[in-house]
């Protein structure tokens, strides 16, 4: 609900705060001449190329070339936009920043005296779990679930004692029992609604509580949770759970794990997984995206592992790429969730949590997955079906990925190209005519060997050679997999020696599985076999490669930050970002 704001109150804040100041408290700065000089917080550097003029309250970045006055330093240094930059400067400057009607002005001190009793709330849980007998329920259930103290606080965990604890808490504070009703603290005849649940707060992004969620600790009680009703405070599918604790790892990795359940993402910051979050109570909504959207473009979806769990990361992934932003999605196999799968993993956790994510595949490829789970793709009727499903999926993104993604589905899944581009005929209520010949399709390979992308490439060099060419430009032989490298180079050399027409020459003397392979696609070409082509397979046979390193870097980052090695540290820092930045830019190519 964003209210317009008059140009007055910018100026008005504007006049009222100091640029230098506000700037001072997240970088350290040193006057040189009339001007103040301090490294950017805005990009990595060593020295300081980040200017603050007080004349002007005007800063400018030398390095990342970044600029802007207070409020625009505010929205970066916050992640929040105008309006937010602009509030925060004006309740710093007490700057009241519009007339508010009657109403308006009952609603925001409401809002305001709920923020203060929520907090107050979390405050008394929490002291109730650690420092009371009656906590001790509480204490054992995080005890169960592997929860260490230490990350407890982190979430501020809680519990809610049986009876009227809160409000006698409250009445001896002389504190509103009205508001703590109206919180949804308080039921009407004073008992509290969490009594006997060990409570956690749902945070803003600042560590603001909003509401909580409670998870009783009694086997007899029905409703596992509970939750905070709406209130003037809190509006479902407006928060981010954990996004307070994650935000400036997300920053660091470039990405966000989302999950679904809270104490999915409280176990993953215990296990070192500090970017998680969780969309909290509802399936993700568009608010949210667009709030996870202020801090990157780029989640991993790490959802429940049944059916339930698959299809909601089917919706993130549509609607992540709504808003332009890039998913991947983890499959926890062999547990119910993220949570049972990383306390299943005990001390491995990081460890099997970094090669799950490693083969996290994109959010369109999950999907594709998903299509064609439990179909055999060499069977012509199936290949049908799998062939419409893809459609489909490829139907609810938007329309400028759409061309790219049929371009992926037909390499990926070797279907012939009007297969998937067959939307006409089905509009006119026809069915698509699977290819009759297959002559060129991928369908005649063997049954259940999926081609990967790798041996597609070596299938194309083995028909149309002159393309080594252009992709020697591209890859080298290490960024292949391990089982296509042999291969590559041996043909690769050969090409050298004999051009176009070596290959005859010399197959006989290649290894029995590598002549089959190369008969194979003499008898069955790739369905397509252009240089343009054979460029794409290897910028993407690149890019895997690429991703793969840089989930070594990161891996190898995390045990850096835990030998506490800064100049190892910032070194990873420093190839990961570049690595990020390559595979990003290569993505948009790819
Ligand atoms: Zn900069």
């Amino acid at each position: 609900m964003p209210t317009p704001t008059s140009d007055d109150a910018f100026a008005e804040v504007k006049a009222k705060v100091d640029l230098v100041k506000v700037v001072q408290e997240h970088v350290r700065l040193t006057k040189r001449n009339k001007d103040f000089w301090g490294l950017c917080p805005f990009h990595q550097e060593d020295s300081p190329s980040f200017k603050v003029n007080p004349q002007m309250q005007s800063w400018y970045c030398f390095g990342c070339e970044r600029s802007g006055d207070v409020f625009t330093f505010v929205e970066l240094i916050e992640k929040t936009d105008k309006r937010g930059a602009l509030q925060l400067l004006a309740e710093r400057a007490g700057v009241e920043l519009r007339k508010l009607s009657p109403e308006q002005k009952e609603r925001s001190d409401m809002r305001r005296r709920l923020l203060a009793m929520l907090k107050l709330a979390a405050q008394f849980y929490e002291y109730v779990l650690w420092s009371t007998p009656a906590g001790e329920t509480g204490r054992r259930l995080l005890a169960e679930r592997q929860v260490s103290e230490e990350n407890a606080r982190r979430f501020q965990l809680g519990y809610a004692p049986a009876g009227r604890g809160f409000a006698e808490y409250l009445r001896a504070k002389k504190r509103s029992l009205a508001d703590a009703q109206e919180a949804g603290l308080l039921r009407r005849d004073g008992t509290d609604f969490f009594a006997e649940r060990l409570v956690i707060p749902i945070r803003d992004e600042r560590g603001q509580p909003l509401a909580f969620t409670a998870r009783t600790v009694r086997a007899d009680e029905q409703r596992k949770y509970i939750n905070s009703p709406e209130t003037p405070a809190y509006v479902k599918g407006r928060v981010i759970f954990g996004l307070d604790l994650a935000r400036d790892d997300i920053a660091r990795r470039g990405h966000a794990v989302l999950m679904e359940g809270q104490f999915d993402v409280i176990t993953a910051h215990g296990a070192g997984i500090q970017n998680t979050v969780a969309s909290s109570g509802t399936a993700l909504t568009d608010d949210q995206v667009r709030l996870l959207k202020r801090f990157t473009d780029e989640l991993l979806l790490v959802f429940d592992a049944d059916r339930a769990g698959r299809q909601a990361a089917q919706k993130a992934v549509l609607l992540a790429a709504a808003h332009q932003m890039r998913t991947r999605v983890a499959t926890v196999a062999g547990a119910k969730d993220p949570d049972e799968f990383l306390r299943a993993a005990g001390a491995d956790a990081l460890k099997q949590w970094e090669e799950l994510a490693a083969k996290a595949p994109s959010g369109f490829e999950f999907g594709m997955e998903e299509a064609a789970a439990g179909l055999n793709l060499g069977n012509a009727n199936h290949v049908e079906l799998a062939a419409r499903k893809l459609r489909e999926w490829i139907a609810q993104f938007p329309p400028a990925l759409q061309e790219d993604y049929r371009e992926r589905a037909k390499r990926w899944m070797g279907v012939s190209g009007h297969l998937l581009a067959a939307e006409p005929d089905e509009r006119r209520g026809g069915r698509p005519i699977p290819s009759k010949s297959g002559k060129n399709g991928l369908e005649r390979l063997p049954a259940g060997k999926k081609v990967t992308v790798g041996r597609y490439l070596l299938m194309l060099l083995a028909v149309r050679p002159v393309a080594f060419d252009r992709v020697r430009t591209k890859i080298t032989a290490d960024e292949l997999d391990e089982e296509d490298r042999g291969i590559y180079v041996r043909m690769l050399e050969t090409y050298e020696r004999g051009g176009v027409s070596g290959l005859e020459k010399e197959l006989a003397g290649y290894p029995a599985e590598e002549q089959d392979l190369i008969r194979r696609a003499w008898a069955a070409p790739p369905p397509n076999v252009d240089e343009e082509v054979a460029v794409e397979l290897a910028e993407r046979i690149r890019l895997d490669h690429m991703r793969g390193r840089h989930s070594g870097i990161i891996r190898e980052l995390s045990e850096a930050e835990r030998g506490r090695d800064s100049e190892r540290v910032a070194r990873l820092e420093a190839e990961a970002r570049e690595l990020a930045r390559a595979i990003s830019d290569m993505e948009r190519r790819v």
